[in-house]
């Protein structure tokens, strides 16, 4: 997370003596794990350093996110950036079905990349995992109590990790992405759902109700449209991306996809102008909720509808102004890639801290299921 890093910079980190760190660092270099980098930077009595960092080429991942269509599939680094992608359309929903599609993507994966198979797989899905392994409910395949984590272990023989979708991609940008570094800070995802996620001093918060998606129905506009869970105005009737396409659909009198939406709406056509700003605002209100209420330093806007920030940025930042006090200090607000494989990448992430036994409720559950 904080590499490449000088030993005395990672010493001070991990309580440790100079001798220690160089008497503990020894056998992770000659296995490889570690390299020391060639960026030869001024220490503090002006001697060279050479900062450690993982070899990122020493392992690959796979991630894989479900939807209720399809196995969306990518090849990492140890550093979670993408070798490859692999696509496969799942042909129905029963279980095998689905370990048969992760397998062939794997293998896709595997052509392309590995000379070796993949150190670990990651797995998400939309909905509440058990103990990295099970999907208690996964409501896009219809899912109740499905070993997933099990049924892939035995078909892949490759360890493997299952995980809320969400909670999968907060780690990813919590190790790797833009949340890399911060003490504090909020994922707000927007898509076909609405979803949150929050890391408070370094760790991502998790309790029993991780997975049921609480960012999804917060009140935010009394004159919104409404959900089909008949809410008005809440964080899913504004913002998911079959919402806006709804509303500038109906206005226009035919059918839009989300990508043209925004494109109507930068050329400040009405309708698409007048729908899009108004995700634009809620969202803003959202992301000043977030950092009034859990007092996050920054915020991280992700999802592959998070494109509408960019076309309606001033609404956004109106409406985030407006909810902080004048005084406060301002929130840092930091927009991913509107890519679908920024969630692949958070399974893939999972997999990786697998590797480094970071995973499971409390980093401590049964994180891993491995092949017998
Ligand atoms: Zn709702």
């Amino acid at each position: 997370m904080h590499g490449p890093i000088s030993r005395a910079e990672l010493a001070v980190r991990l309580g440790l003596s100079a001798a220690s760190l160089t008497r503990l660092s020894r056998p992770l270099l000659d296995a490889g794990w570690l390299v020391e980098t060639d960026d030869h930077v001024g220490g503090a009595v002006g001697r060279p350093v050479r900062p450690l960092d993982v070899r990122v080429g020493s392992a690959w991942h796979v991630g894989v996110k479900l939807t209720g269509e399809r196995a969306f599939g990518v090849a990492t680094d140890l550093r979670a950036a993408v070798l490859a992608e692999a696509t496969v359309d799942l042909p129905g929903h029963d279980p095998s079905q689905v370990v048969d599609a992760v397998v062939e993507v794997v293998g896709r994966l595997a052509a392309v990349v590995g000379t070796a198979p993949p150190d670990a797989l990651g797995v998400t899905v939309g909905g509440f995992v058990a103990r990295s392994r099970v999907a208690v409910r996964a409501p896009f395949l219809g899912w109740r109590d499905v070993d997933l984590g099990g049924l892939l272990a035995a078909a892949t023989g490759l360890p493997v990790v299952v995980e809320n979708d969400v909670v999968a991609l907060v780690e990813a940008e919590h190790w790797f992405g833009l949340g890399r570094g911060l003490d504090r800070f909020a994922v707000v995802t927007t898509g076909a759902g609405v979803g949150y996620g929050l890391v408070v001093h370094g760790r991502q918060v998790r309790t029993a109700d991780t997975g049921l998606g609480l960012g999804a129905h917060v009140p935010l506009d009394p004159a919104g449209p409404t959900c089909p869970e008949g809410h008005v105005g809440c964080s899913t009737a504004l913002l998911s991306t079959g919402s806006v396409v709804a509303r500038v659909g109906e206005a226009l009198g035919r059918v839009v996809s989300y990508d043209e939406v925004l494109a109507l709406a930068a050329a400040d056509e009405p309708a698409a102008r007048s729908v899009v700003d108004e995700a634009g605002r809620a969202l803003g209100r959202l992301a000043g909720l977030v950092a009034d209420l859990a007092m996050v330093e920054a915020v991280v806007l992700g999802g592959e509808g998070i494109g509408l920030v960019d076309v309606a940025r001033a609404a956004f930042d109106d409406a985030l102004a407006s909810g902080r006090d004048p005084a406060a200090t301002p929130v840092r607000v930091l927009v991913g890639e509107s890519t679908f494989d920024v969630w692949a990448r958070g399974a893939a992430a999972v997999a990786i801290q697998s590797r480094v036994g970071v995973v499971g409720p409390g980093h401590d559950g049964p994180g891993v299921t491995r092949p017998r």
